[in-house]
């Protein structure tokens, strides 16, 4: 068979430990045979990013924006005890943080769903992608802890010099106090990558918050997405067939668990944080969670949720085996190969990824998998394999198929 030719180069960005050791065989075993890779590649390991004083991963970001699609690796985000491990210059920012920066992107995760490997909310059929706001909120918030009588007050001085000025709290005892704030611009690009990726996956979008509560605030977040829909994706949306829902988080929350899945649920910072432990946790594993960053503007990264598996990385070192399940880096390679094929109009793409994603899926249906998912599944056949005889098991299964 003729290899599947590209016309435009996927950004390659390279990581670290035991997903960089993967990225390789997935590249030698599942892609290169099958595909004539143009990549532009990009070193964001840790060495060739402290080498370049992190110039690399801005590099990476301008070449997503330039060319659209990218593909990551998972990085180390260095802490004290890298820095001493690695020798660093400094502590390197988190190279997910500079990206998602530069690209005013939004991170949109969803488990991968495989017979034998059932949520534990037994009405999801379909995955869902959980959408989280990255700007404000508690997490940039300001605290103060009252020392005993006296009046709290939100004052903003505009600025012209104008004062906006509320009482808060006429404290007659200790207590507390937080301010907490966000961005018209930030919700709005919030917004926009949640309508883009749900057109782009022709999935329905619901987005929830407490605005019965939170007049102004959380209104505000409602009036935003509203106000964008209207004017710029309504029409989109009618002609994909799907639907953008409003709804407040409490009935929200209780929808989603009746829910058979299949959709994107957008949720402000917070609710993210919490709904996405959530949702993942039921679905079983963290090596089964995929993550895309969609800028408001259309431009797509695919990576895997979880980290650079360091524990399995010093075993593989000590030469012993490793059972590291490679499952959502393939998955990030077939999501960020089929959006090129889509957007180049080039179809052999967008069936190796089909192909391969089912490959992927009927190997552990049949019972190889990795340690992680053998722990965990109901096929009670299920079967260990190493971390490169597990990629093999998939190509032989592609082969196949
Ligand atoms: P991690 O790499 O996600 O691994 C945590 C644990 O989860 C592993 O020790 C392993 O459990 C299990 N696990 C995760 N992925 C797995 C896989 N593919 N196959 C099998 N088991 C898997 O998180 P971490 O150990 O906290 O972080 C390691 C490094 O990754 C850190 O330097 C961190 O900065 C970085 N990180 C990067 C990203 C990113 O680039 N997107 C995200 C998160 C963390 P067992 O050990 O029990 O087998
Ligand atoms: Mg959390």
């Amino acid at each position: 068979m003729a290899k599947v030719q590209m016309t435009t180069p996927i950004v390659e960005m390279d990581g670290d430990e035991m997903t960089r050791i993967l990225w390789k065989m997935i590249k030698d075993e599942l892609i290169i045979p099958y595909i004539d890779l143009k990549s532009e590649y990009y070193d964001l390991g840790l060495k060739y990013r402290d080498e370049t004083d992190d110039q690399v991963t801005i590099d990476s970001a301008n070449a997503t924006k330039k060319y659209g699609v990218a593909v990551k690796c998972a990085t180390i985000t260095p802490n004290a005890a890298r820095v001493e491990e690695y020798d660093l210059k400094q502590m390197w920012k988190s190279p997910n943080g500079t990206i998602r920066a530069m690209l005013d992107g939004t991170v949109f995760r969803a488990p991968i769903l495989v017979k034998g490997i059932e949520p534990n909310v037994k009405t999801w059929e379909k995955p869902i992608t959980l959408a989280r706001h990255a700007y404000g909120d508690v997490y940039k918030n300001v605290e103060i802890a009252v020392p005993g009588a006296g009046k709290a007050e939100l004052v903003f001085t505009g600025a012209d010099g104008k004062e906006i000025r509320q009482t808060i709290m006429d404290f007659d005892g200790p207590g507390i106090i937080q301010g907490m704030h966000n961005k018209d611009a930030s919700i709005k690009s919030f917004a926009k990558a949640c309508f883009e990726y749900a057109l782009s996956t022709k999935q329905d979008l619901w987005f929830a918050t407490k605005d019965t509560i939170s007049k102004t605030y959380d209104a505000r977040f409602r009036e935003i997405f509203d106000t964008t829909f209207e004017s710029e994706y309504k029409e989109k949306f009618d002609k994909a067939g799907i639907e953008y829902f409003y709804t407040l988080i409490d009935d929200a929350v209780a929808r989603v668990m009746k829910s058979k899945g299949g959709f994107i649920w957008a949720c402000k910072n917070y609710d993210g944080d919490v709904m996405s432990d959530m949702v993942s946790s039921a679905c079983g594993s963290l090596a089964m969670m995929t993550s895309v960053l969609v800028s408001p503007d259309g431009i797509y990264e695919y990576e895997a949720a979880h980290g650079t598996v360091q524990r399995h990385y010093y075993k593989y070192l000590k030469g012993e085996e490793t059972s590291t399940n490679p499952v959502a880096t393939i998955f990030a390679w077939t999501g960020a190969m089929r959006k090129r094929g889509e957007l180049d109009g080039i179809q052999g793409l967008i069936d190796w990824a089909d192909k391969m994603e089912k490959a992927t899926l009927s190997t552990i249906e049949g019972g190889q998998m990795t340690g992680d998912l053998v722990l965990i599944t109901s096929n009670k056949d299920a079967k260990k394999l190493n971390s490169e005889d597990f990629i093999k098991a998939i190509r032989a299964t592609y082969e196949a198929l």
